[in-house]
């Protein structure tokens, strides 16, 4: 394969990918290790995207996402080849405990057959109405059904409300009335396609993921690293820098063109022009709206209205770290969820300092929590003082935590979550449709195929064999 050239502010390079986030960064490093020679480019002045780890007075915090479900063999192939695996941590076993607010009580999530019909989370009505749910009959697959009407129509109003549309809030931050059932939870979607009800489909599933290697993340380990996710990203853009390829930080991409020879140009905030066969935007729904839109041309128009349509949920996280005699709870699971019907402010709060070992020494605790989304959009705008007073009230009252935090860090999301809204799959649909105009022209973010970091790795390994085969074929002809 080519090798970089590199004359006066110009670079050449066989893959340019913009935007160093997890999607961007697995799919570089795919690329990187076919041979190909690969050049991401980022704009913040490092690497990883919203995943990023510290440490203060000995605790481990997360500014973006606590963990990662293990939904793929994918992973710890990933982890083998970037030599982290032996870096890998699992979430404890007491992590697999999940609390809901009901009443102001945190319950935990039955996990059970025996647990869902003696739980106080749902009343007598809901359980016997699971009973029922295998002989509803499945709606119509060109049907754009809410998450919200899918839950009603098969296990009904309760279950949404104190079941799924926290769920909804701790993934996407959104709103089930709003996400599309097809696009958001397209598994969930399948499970009624192709085996008529969800309880069935579970069963009959489960022997088809054990088949395919693949859990469900329902079953699936959660797991992060003993110094946080960012071991993740630190480690990929060591590797493609290792594997013959380059990582450049604080250059904003401005503008992308598709010149005569069919070889992509882009330009950042810096003066150098760097060129390749291929070119993958890595950024989030906005900023490639942006870029396709620089490319000044009708063909375009629609992508770039498409993406512009993606909305974004926001979010403001409160990381706090408390003294462990200062909280009542024993903080024993995963995190709690708050339903929207119990009026708090926050969405939930994770037991950072729980769900893995060595995040905090057994005298403190850390906690996640969030607050925002689609539901509550103008609360992440509240200032310092105000998210810290609203945490700290509604803390009190769910887990009994008195007095101040050792120490506090704000991490604001303003466009946090892309929501997979009726349509979403037409939009995806529509952005795709510029490709037949522009060859060598890819997509990898979480806009698009699954928003959590297991689907990101997917994503990027996906793309990278595509984007292979295309340099390849490029190549040979
Ligand atoms: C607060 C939060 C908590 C989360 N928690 C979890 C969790 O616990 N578990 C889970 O599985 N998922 C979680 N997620 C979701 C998951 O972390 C993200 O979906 C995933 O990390 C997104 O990766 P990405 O590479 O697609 O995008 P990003 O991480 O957003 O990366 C995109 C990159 O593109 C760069 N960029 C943008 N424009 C340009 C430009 N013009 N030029 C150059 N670079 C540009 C940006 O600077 C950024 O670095 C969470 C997300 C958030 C925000």
């Amino acid at each position: 394969m080519e090798t970089a050239t590199t004359t006066n502010n110009e670079v050449t390079d066989d893959v340019i990918v913009i935007g160093a986030g997890v999607s961007g960064l697995v799919t570089a490093y795919r690329l990187a290790k076919k041979g190909l020679r690969v050049r991401v480019l980022e704009a913040a002045p490092r690497t990883g995207g919203v995943m990023a780890s510290g440490r203060s007075d000995g605790m481990l915090w997360e500014l973006g996402p606590n963990s990662g479900m293990d939904t793929t063999p994918l992973i710890n192939e990933l982890l083998d080849s970037l030599g982290i695996r032996d870096q890998r941590a699992d979430a404890r076993k007491i992590a697999d405990r999940r609390f809901i607010v009901r009443g102001g009580q945190l319950i935990p999530l039955p996990m059970s057959g025996p647990a869902f019909f003696s739980t106080p989370l749902f009343s007598t009505g809901t359980k016997l109405g699971l009973l029922r749910e295998p002989f509803i009959a499945r709606s119509s697959p060109e049907t754009d059904e809410s998450v919200a009407a899918f839950v009603r129509r098969r296990l009904g109003t309760e279950f949404l409300d104190y079941a799924i549309q926290p769920f909804v809030s701790g993934i996407f931050a959104g709103d089930p009335e709003q996400l599309s059932v097809q696009a958001a939870f397209p598994k969930l979607f399948a499970l009624e396609q192709r085996y008529g009800g969800m309880i069935r489909g579970m069963i009959l599933g489960a022997r088809e993921r054990k088949r395919q290697r693949e859990k469900s993340k329902n079953n699936a380990k959660s797991f992060s690293f003993n110094d946080g996710m960012q071991t993740l990203t630190d480690a990929l853009a060591r590797g493609i820098t290792s594997a013959n390829s380059v990582v450049e930080t604080n250059i904003r991409v401005t503008s992308i063109t598709c010149n005569a020879e069919g070889r992509w140009e882009v330009r950042g905030d810096k003066e150098t022009v760097y060129r390749a066969d291929s070119l993958v935007l890595s950024t989030p729904a906005n900023a490639a709206a942006t870029l396709l839109a620089s490319l000044k041309t009708a063909w375009a128009d629609d992508a770039v209205q498409a993406l512009r349509d993606i909305p974004y949920a926001p979010l403001s996280i409160v990381i706090s770290a408390w003294r462990r005699e200062a909280v009542t709870h024993p903080l024993d699971g995963f995190g709690f969820l708050v339903p929207r019907k119990e009026n708090a402010h926050i969405l939930g709060a994770l037991f950072s300092s729980s769900m893995f070992e060595h995040r905090a020494d057994e005298a403190h605790a850390v906690l996640t929590t969030m607050i925002g989304g689609m539901l509550q959009p103008e609360l992440p705008k509240c200032d310092d003082n105000a998210l810290q007073e609203m945490v700290e009230r509604d803390l009190a009252s769910l887990i009994g935590i008195r007095g101040t935090p050792l120490w506090t860090k704000i991490s604001r999301h303003p466009r946090a979550i892309p929501q997979y809204t009726f349509g979403h799959l037409k939009r995806v649909q529509r952005v795709d449709a510029v490709r037949s105009h522009a060859p060598g022209l890819f997509f990898c973010a979480n806009w698009r195929g699954g928003i959590s970091v297991g689907d990101c790795i997917k994503n990027g390994h996906l793309t990278a064999d595509e984007v292979g085969a295309f340099v390849t074929a490029r190549r040979t002809s």
